[in-house]
């Protein structure tokens, strides 16, 4: 397979080992035609995002963008995080017009807001392991709070769906269908495993392979992501950061 983007990479801003140049630097050495830098946000404890960092990131950006206008697009990012069971996301609306495209992602150790429905969360998923029944029901969970998130904001994509966080991918899948998300392929942790992905491939969503490096050599890495691809039967078409596709075309422009 030909990638042609990598749109899920992390740099110290959060625990990222590298900086955004040098993430750009071995994206163009991949030939990618875009790369994008998508650090922790702002909920995530010592490691998120700040004003302060975002104007930063922007900034530096903004200057590569010009730098090296010939070889890639750089876009700024930010992986954020989920707070309640309502879908409310880690991103002040006052810092949207900062990013170009929106991923959000299930993590542990978040802060939760209010306090109860994080602790609801967590129950359901650490009793995930007692039976089908509670992982079902943790998935049901997680999997309505990821589609509240994708209605009631503009999310580009859907990050490693089922990592940590059992979901439900055939609805998963149809909100993402619905509302225009990608469900991403993550290249380091594996998810939505390939048999997962081969029962949800008539749901019209569209899948983007994002690397998740944390170290500028890993960025358009994408080993595993192909794999899972490859054993699922996913259409190349079907996956955008494929050749074929141009770079894409994030929702950025209606947060603004
Ligand atoms: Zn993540
Ligand atoms: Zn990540």
């Amino acid at each position: 397979m030909d990638w042609i983007a990598d749109y899920h990479t992390h740099t110290w801003f959060s625990h990222g080992h590298g900086t955004i140049e040098e993430n750009v630097q071995e994206a163009i050495r991949k030939k990618l035609k875009a790369v994008a830098i998508t650090d922790h946000s702002f909920a995530h404890p010592l490691i998120g995002l700040n004003i302060d960092k975002v104007r930063r990131m922007r900034r530096t950006i903004d200057a590569l963008n010009r730098r090296f206008q010939r070889d890639i697009a750089v876009f700024l990012g930010v992986e954020a995080n989920i707070v309640n069971t309502r879908g409310q996301i880690d991103v002040p609306m006052k810092m949207f017009p900062f990013f170009d495209l929106l991923a959000v992602g299930l993590h542990r150790m978040v802060f939760m807001s209010p306090v109860l429905d994080g602790l609801r969360m967590s129950m359901a998923n650490n009793l995930q392991w007692i039976s089908g029944a509670r992982r079902r029901a943790a998935a049901a969970i997680n999997t309505r709070t990821l589609s509240r998130a994708m209605e009631r904001y503009s999310v580009d994509i859907i990050t490693h769906p089922g990592y940590c966080f059992p979901v439900d991918l055939s609805d998963l899948a149809a909100s993402a269908a619905s509302t225009r998300t990608l469900l991403e392929i993550n290249n380091s942790h594996g998810t939505p495993s390939a048999s997962a992905l081969g029962t949800v491939l008539e749901s019209g969503a569209r899948f983007v392979a994002g690397s998740d490096a944390h170290r500028p050599s890993h960025v358009g890495s994408f080993d595993n992501a192909q794999r899972i691809i490859r054993e699922a039967g996913i259409p190349e078409e079907q996956v955008i950061n494929t050749a074929g596709h141009g770079v894409w075309k994030f929702k950025s422009h209606e947060r603004r």
